[in-house]
């Protein structure tokens, strides 16, 4: 059990203020990635006489809304982490109620499950 400890009150600071900034760089990302989307959108219009040019405005359009759209999500996951440290219940497994790996945390601190449930969920089984 010695890796499942809980964290401590000034641990879970430092996570909440860490999910804080990582949501702010998100959320400048993903109005960046909006405009670009927005531009290459407009821009479009004007490349009727060259399909070439369209083509590729098209494509960057979409690599941006994809980017924003992925951005977007990890935000929506970074609220609801931000949310269970405030509940006291960040780094629960939601699935089986075991203190989720604090290497896990690390790596990937708005994760909802253990190793065991994500692999599961995962592989199905
Ligand atoms: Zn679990």
């Amino acid at each position: 059990m010695t890796t499942k400890r809980a964290l401590t009150k000034p641990q879970l600071r430092a996570v909440r203020e860490e999910l804080l900034a990582e949501r702010a760089q998100l959320e400048h990302q993903v109005a960046g990635l909006d405009a670009e989307a927005d531009v290459k959108n407009w821009r479009e219009g004007g490349f009727d006489d060259d399909p070439a040019d369209a083509g590729s405005a098209s494509f960057e359009r979409e690599t941006a809304q994809s980017l924003s759209n992925h951005a977007r999500g990890l935000l929506l996951q970074i609220d609801d982490a931000v949310r269970r440290i405030d509940n006291g219940v960040y780094g629960t497994c939601e699935s089986c109620g075991e203190r989720i790996e604090s290497a896990r945390l690390e790596a990937l601190p708005y994760a909802t499950l253990c190793m065991d449930c994500k692999r599961r969920a995962e592989t199905g089984r």
